[in-house]
């Protein structure tokens, strides 16, 4: 959070400590919900629009959130979050930006693995930078040709004979490419079929042999830069060893995607919020929006969404890192940004004309909800991980 008099109050009404405007993360895990508050009204909501118009991505604002170690274990100035306070934090950055909620969360599991698993070396480069917001994280999976399908990755890790690793290939859809400073990277380390060579590389973003493409032109979210990323011979250090690189980067998605579904949620709630305000007030034949049925109903219908949304967001909460955890996420990340964007569009529609306005964020939600059914792997792919479980308990 930026220094300011003005840090808000918190749920027991006492104000705010956003500190001198040095990286604040705080000792109270309670603390960061009440952070993300304050951040999403005083910086995300009055500042999107410009960072939009500038294609700026608000890396000062981001670094003085307080927000950068939501994972990070308390020893090394984390917040060591709970996932039930995670689902919080992440539905609140979801009222503001969806965009930048996902940017966040990708920067936290990056902070995360570093400091939780990384060596000496890594966490002495990375893990305090990373934690406090100095640097921020990215993380590569995708390639042009393997999105979905994650085992049809090519880039490849190769060891010389001091026993150090240089990455090769291309990454797609890098988000933060040319903009965070170091990325972890998943490569193949043997030209052989499926992923039992997959190892997980950190590199750092201004290393030889590491280049990013011009920023992709998107539909929605100019400030968020996602590019290609072209390695060729770039230094690696090795997070995840081979064979165990796969296994790292889905448990880390399986986070992500929680994440997602509590994001998803946030900017849900925000649109009925900002639906139901306008729907009080404005007038039409002769009474508010609000009492007519047909809308009545319709956000009503949205509310119900929102509940359920939530629901399996904290059920996954629970179940987060038992062997039960990835279907409860898949269940949360499938619902949650399908009932999102139907609340987006419904409580567009509650706004008349109005809706497609600038003034409001009922037209940017829309595009957001649709981004996340898609990003940290599509609603197509949750229905594979939960059709997969039901086949293996109906076998069993
Ligand atoms: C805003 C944004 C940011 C992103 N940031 C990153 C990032 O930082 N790092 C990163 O590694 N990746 C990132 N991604 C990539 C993202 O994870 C992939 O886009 C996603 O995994 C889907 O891959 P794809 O787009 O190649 O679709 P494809 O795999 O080509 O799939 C095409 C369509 O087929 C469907 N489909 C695929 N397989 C099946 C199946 N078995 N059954 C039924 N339907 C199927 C898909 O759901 C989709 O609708 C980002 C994506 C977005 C949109």
């Amino acid at each position: 959070m930026r220094a300011s008099a003005t840090g808000g109050t918190g749920t027991d009404g006492k104000p705010i400590d956003i500190g001198d405007g040095s990286p604040s993360v705080s000792d109270d895990p309670d603390q960061a919900v009440d952070l993300a508050r304050a951040f999403v009204r005083e910086v995300v909501q009055p500042g999107v629009a410009g960072w939009d118009r500038a294609a700026r991505y608000p890396r000062e604002d981001v670094r003085a959130s307080g927000l950068t170690g939501l994972f990070a274990p308390a020893d090394q100035g984390g917040l060591d979050l709970s996932y039930g306070k995670a689902a919080q934090v992440f539905e609140e950055l979801g009222r503001g930006d969806a965009a930048l909620a996902f940017s966040m969360s990708m920067h936290n599991a990056v902070a995360s693995a570093v400091t939780r698993a990384g060596d000496d070396a890594l966490r002495a480069r990375w893990a305090a930078p990373l934690v406090e917001g100095a640097a921020l994280g990215g993380f590569c999976l995708t390639e042009p040709q393997a999105g979905s399908d994650a085992t049809a990755i090519t880039t490849m890790a190769t060891r010389n004979g001091q026993g150090e690793w240089s990455v090769s290939g291309r990454k797609a859809w890098v988000s933060l490419g040319g903009e965070a400073d170091v990325f972890l990277v998943v490569a193949k380390t043997e030209d052989a079929p499926g992923h039992r060579d997959v190892a997980m590389l950190a590199i750092a973003a201004d290393a030889h042999g590491v280049s990013f493409t011009e920023p992709y032109d998107k539909a929605s979210a100019a400030f968020l830069p996602i590019t290609d990323m072209v390695l060729h011979e770039a230094p690696g250090h090795v997070l995840a060893p081979p064979g165990q690189g796969m296994r790292a980067a889905l448990a880390a998605i399986d986070v992500a995607r929680f994440d997602i579904a509590a994001i998803a949620n946030g900017l849900h709630a925000e649109a009925l919020d900002v639906a139901t305000r306008y729907a009080l007030r404005r007038q039409v034949f002769g009474k508010p929006v609000l009492e007519h049925q047909g809308i009545a109903w319709s956000l009503a219908d949205v509310a119900t969404d929102l509940e359920a949304a939530r629901g399996l967001t904290l059920k996954a909460a629970d179940l987060l890192g038992s062997d039960r955890g990835s279907v409860a996420v898949a269940h949360a990340k499938r619902f949650g940004p399908d009932v999102a964007l139907q609340a987006a569009i419904a409580c567009s529609e509650t706004l008349g004309a109005y809706g497609w306005l600038h003034d409001h964020p009922l037209a940017r939600f829309i595009a957001l909800a649709k981004m996340l059914q898609v990003v940290d792997g599509s609603a197509e792919i949750q229905r594979v991980v939960i059709a997969r479980d039901l086949v293996r308990r109906a076998g069993s």
